[in-house]
Parts: structure tokens; C-alpha cells; sequence
């Protein structure tokens, strides 16, 4: 390795190669691990977790486990979870046979924590939560221990089991760890171990109505499956001291070591699954999987590709100071991505009815086009031009602005890979409003070349009315109008974009498109990527969806 590749690690892959040169990695494998909570969607702040965690693994010849935090029964979901695989799979990523659940461990956790009892180290605690807000202290000043802090080792075994079998109702006792409750830390000021819950569990159902708190699973799951580097985001920097209580406790016998990273930001939009369920549940959007949602899901829905997101994540880069990323470098990732594989195609989104006055009635001819001028090996096909076509309203203007180069009376323009056509006359509806077009074309100019290689300054897509289906097509735009939103009242809801979308129920797309399936990338010629939508479509009615557009045209609008 030359230095300058060593130059552009980032910190963890440094942390990492210090641990494997210094004999730190018990048997020379890297473990990781992606621990979501299965309490929603995930969005492209955890698709960040999930390319670090499995990339480090493959970098490494480790291995990464996914493991559902499980811990909190009455928000999660059977559903998510199923979700949350089919997501990892889709970024390109696989956990083998490494699928865990926090839910495995609850046996062991429980016995560890009547360990705890029995050496001193947790007591119940029966204080009421204004209480234990008071005891708990502030930044600024220690807390006070809990009267229950001294219960006797028999009564804290007696009410833990009667916790356990249900004697006691939700909120009335909590086991805490006996940590120090003058730690300039909070976190270390006696944390709770374990709550009662009545809650039926998506996995072990009602087998437990006491379940683990995340300070304590989270760190006793890492050590259980051998994690060796425990990668989270910086809000949990002030709970590293207890992940190094926990995992340092007699019972266990390997330690794992959490490191932080600044989590992903974007502007414009939202990622916490609280916000997106509150979107989803309050039909501000199409479900999770709405095309405008930061959700998986929805970008894959939307029609961005895996590879286009690891692109997103690889230029983000890998740090420890937060910061919030431009909207425009993930499109911008899209479009080069697509630019590289979309299947070029026509499709008029606002029709206007053409007519080609000098070429022959009824007659058909096809006309052979590149599927992608970037891939060669993406072939050929063909498309039929006749008579009467479509093109878009704004591509014909009956009296031009200035600098306009598409079609006008008198003027000449390509027809992309057809003809070259002049306009001639115009034909209105009783407002004035130009319904059709009259052109006249040069049979010569097949192709886009004439023998006298005259040139035109335009070239415009179309389609031919005869042979072209019609579609539905969504244009979008960002979710939010502002870039932080909630920034400025407070509450990210007054900054919903309510005309993020825009349907449009009478487009003409090239015939070729009946055949299109989910999950193909097209290109509208100079309307944007495209793809069909995976839940509203049929053959019988085609609906799609713009990924993005063909150029930043929201830098545009705000005049940069
Ligand atoms: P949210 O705050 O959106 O509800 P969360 O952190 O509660 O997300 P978890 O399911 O607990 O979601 O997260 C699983 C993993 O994904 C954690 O390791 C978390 O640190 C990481 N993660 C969550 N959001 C981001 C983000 N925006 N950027 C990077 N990693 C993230
Ligand atoms: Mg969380």
C-alpha cells in the first residue's frame, strides 16, 4: 500500500489496522455489527451505519452481524424487521449466518443481572420517576443515592423474581445498577437495568414482562457475539462509560470497544423514525415507502440504485465532527450513476398533437435509436415515427422569445434521430390556444443529416400518436422547503413542501415502455430519470416516477 491510500483512511480503518498490527483482535477477526431497532424504517442515515459496519467486515475479512435491538416491544413490528433484511440485502450487503436479535439474549441477560443482585452490584428501586429525576441530580450538581439503594440482597432477588412473574405493575420498580450516583457522568449515576413492561413481544411474545434497558443489552449483546469494534454514532459518546461497565462486569469474557462517528445529515429532509412515522401514520406521504421519503424504501422506490447510494456514502466520508450534507451531492450521485446505465427512451409528459402535413398518410417507418449513448454494449431499438406525433408544449412556441431554438413558424429542428421538421402553420381551440401544429418535413434529412449538412440549432423529443401509450408520471421535489427544518418555528411540520408532488395523468410515452418492469432505469430524454413505480403501475396503466432531473434544478431556482 503507497502511503497516499494510507493518506485517505479514516479514523476507524486506522483504529482497526493499529488493533490488528498491535495483536488487540482476539483471532485476527474484525467483528462488526448493525444493530437497528426494528421500530421503523430505515433511511439513508442508517444505510451509512450499514456500508461502514459491512464494508469494514469485507475490508477486514471479518465478518458483520445484523442484530435487531429488540428491546422495546410496543413499538416494534414483525414488519420492520422483515423490512430492515430486505433493505440490507438491497444495499448489496449480507450478514450469512450472523442474523441475532437483542431478544436471544434475554435469558442470559436476566441471569446475569441476578448475578449483579447477588454480588451487590444492582439493587430495586422503587423510587416514582419525579423522584428519580430528583435524585438523579443535574450536569452540574451529583445526585443523592436512593433510599432503596440499601436494600438487602434477599429482598432485591425476592422483588427482581416478582418483577419477572408479573406481580408488580408497570413504573412501580426498576433494577439499577449500584454505580456511583456523584459521576460527573449521568449515565453512570445508577443506570436502570431493567423496566416492567406488559407488552407482547414480537419474538418471545409474552414470555417476559420485564425487559432489558438499551445501556445495559446493547453492550453484554456485543460481548456475547464477539464484537470486536462497536461502531455507533456520537450521541452515544456519554454512554461509553457504561458500555465499559457493562462489558467489563465479571460474567463476561470479551470486550468489545465502542467508537463514535458523526452521524449523516442532509439537508431539506428529516431522518428520525419518529418524524417519519409521524409522516407515514398522519398520510402526509404515501407510506414508508413514498418516493419522497429518506427512507430506503422510498429512494429505491424513487429509482435510485444501491450503487449509487454507496457512491453517496464513500464521498460523505467517515468522521467524528458532525455536519450536515447538501441534498445536491446525493443527486448528484443518482445522476452520475444513471447517466451511466439509464435506457434512453421518449416520452412527452404535456402532449401537443403535430402533424407532419407532407408525409404519407397511414404510413409507418421505424426508426432505430441508441438505448445509451454511454454504453454502447446497451444496444439498439426501434421506434415508430408517423404522421401525427406528440411533442411538448413547451417545445413549440408561436411567437418565440429570444434565444428560443425549438420549434417555432419558419424554423427548423431536429426531431430527435427522425427528421428535421419546419412549422408551418398553427391550429387553435375556440380560446386561441394552439392545439396542433402544422410541419412540413425534408425526406432527405433521415437520421439527422442532410446532403447539404444544414444545420439546425434544436433538437426535440417526441413520439408517435398512433403507436404511443399513455402514462402517468410524478415529478417530485424535496419533502421540505427549508433546509433545516424545524429551524425556524420549531416544529419541521410548518416546513412540508405540499407541492412536493406533481401528477401528470395525460403523458404519451414511446411503445417500448409497455415492456418496462420495476426497478429499470430510464432516461425520458430531457425530462429526467425515470422509473415505473412499483405499486401503482399495471400494464394497463403505466405510472412513473422521476427519480431526479436531468440537472441541479434546484441550485438553479435558488439562483447560484
Ligand atoms: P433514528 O434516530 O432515526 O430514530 P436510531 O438511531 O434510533 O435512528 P437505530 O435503529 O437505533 O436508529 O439505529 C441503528 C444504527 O444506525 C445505530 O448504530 C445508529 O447509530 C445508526 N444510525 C442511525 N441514524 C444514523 C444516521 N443519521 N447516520 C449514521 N448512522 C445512523
Ligand atoms: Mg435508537
Amino acid at each position: 500500500m503507497n502511503t497516499d491510500e494510507k493518506k485517505n483512511k479514516h479514523f476507524i480503518e486506522k483504529i482497526i489496522e493499529d488493533d490488528l498490527a498491535n495483536g488487540r483482535v482476539p483471532g485476527g477477526e474484525i467483528v462488526t455489527r448493525f444493530p437497528p431497532e426494528p421500530n421503523g424504517y430505515l433511511h439513508l442515515g442508517h444505510a451509512k451505519s450499514i456500508i461502514l459496519n459491512f464494508s469494514l467486515a469485507e475490508q477486514y475479512g471479518g465478518r458483520c452481524h445484523l442484530r435487531l435491538d429488540d428491546t422495546n416491544p410496543e413499538k416494534e413490528d414483525m414488519e420492520y424487521i422483515n423490512a430492515i433484511q430486505s433493505d440490507i440485502r438491497w444495499l448489496g450487503f449480507d450478514w450469512g449466518d450472523h442474523l441475532y436479535h437483542a431478544s436471544d439474549y434475554y435469558q442470559q441477560l436476566y441471569e446475569i443481572a441476578v448475578s449483579l443482585i447477588k454480588e451487590n452490584k444492582a439493587y430495586v428501586d422503587s423510587l416514582t420517576p419525579e423522584q428519580m429525576k430528583e435524585y438523579r441530580g443535574t450536569l452540574t450538581q451529583p445526585g443523592k443515592n436512593s433510599p432503596d439503594r440499601d436494600r438487602s440482597i434477599e429482598e432485591n432477588l425476592r422483588l427482581f423474581e416478582e418483577m419477572k412473574e408479573g406481580k408488580h405493575p408497570e413504573g412501580s420498580y426498576l433494577l439499577r445498577a449500584k454505580l456511583d450516583m456523584a459521576s460527573p457522568n449521568l449515565n453512570l449515576r445508577d443506570p436502570a437495568l431493567y423496566r416492567i413492561k406488559f407488552a407482547h413481544h414480537p419474538r418471545t411474545g409474552d414470555t417476559w414482562c420485564i425487559y432489558p434497558m438499551y445501556d445495559y443489552t446493547h453492550p453484554i449483546s456485543d460481548a456475547i457475539e464477539g464484537v470486536t469494534h462497536s461502531i455507533c454514532t456520537l450521541e452515544f459518546e456519554d454512554h461509553r462509560p457504561a458500555y465499559d461497565w457493562a462489558t467489563s462486569i465479571d460474567h463476561i469474557d470479551h470486550t468489545p470497544h465502542q467508537y463514535e462517528f458523526a452521524r449523516l445529515n442532509i439537508n431539506y429532509t428529516v431522518m428520525s423514525k419518529r418524524k417519519l412515522l409521524f409522516l407515514v401514520k398522519n398520510k402526509l406521504v404515501d407510506g414508508w415507502d413514498d418516493p419522497r421519503m429518506p427512507t430506503l424504501v422510498g429512494v429505491r422506490r424513487r429509482g435510485y440504485s444501491p450503487e449509487a447510494l454507496n457512491m453517496f456514502i464513500a464521498r460523505v466520508g467517515v468522521a467524528k465532527v458532525e455536519s450536515v450534507v447538501d441534498f445536491a451531492l446525493l443527486e448528484f450521485c443518482v445522476r452520475e450513476d444513471l447517466n451511466k446505465r439509464a435506457k434512453r427512451v421518449m416520452a412527452v409528459l404535456k402532449p401537443l398533437k403535430v402533424t407532419v402535413t407532407n408525409y404519407p398518410e397511414g404510413e409507418t417507418e421505424l426508426i432505430e435509436v441508441e438505448n445509451n449513448p454511454e454504453d454502447p454494449g446497451a444496444g439498439t431499438r426501434k421506434i415508430p415515427f408517423s404522421r401525427t406525433l406528440y411533442i411538448e408544449q413547451e417545445d413549440f412556441m408561436e411567437v418565440p422569445m429570444k434565444g428560443y431554438r425549438r420549434l417555432f413558424p419558419g424554423n427548423e429542428v431536429r426531431f430527435k434521430g427522425a427528421y428535421y421538421l419546419t412549422a408551418q402553420e398553427v391550429v387553435q381551440d375556440e380560446e386561441g390556444h394552439v392545439i396542433e401544429v402544422l410541419c412540413t418535413y425534408d425526406p432527405e434529412s433521415r437520421g439527422g443529416t442532410t446532403p447539404d449538412e444544414r444545420k439546425v440549432r434544436g433538437t426535440i423529443h417526441w413520439v408517435s400518436a398512433a403507436h404511443a401509450v399513455e402514462a402517468t408520471v410524478r415529478l417530485y421535489d424535496k419533502l421540505f422547503l427549508t433546509e433545516n427544518p424545524g429551524e425556524r418555528t420549531g416544529n419541521y411540520l410548518d416546513d412540508i413542501n405540499h407541492d412536493s408532488l406533481v401528477t401528470l395523468t395525460e403523458c404519451k410515452v414511446e411503445p417500448s415502455l409497455v415492456q418496462s418492469t420495476p426497478g429499470e432505469y430510464l432516461q425520458f430524454m430531457r425530462n429526467g430519470y425515470f422509473t415505473l413505480d412499483t405499486s401503482d403501475s399495471s400494464p394497463e396503466s403505466l405510472v412513473f416516477n422521476r427519480t431526479v432531473t436531468l440537472k441541479d434544478s434546484w441550485t438553479r431556482k435558488k439562483g447560484q
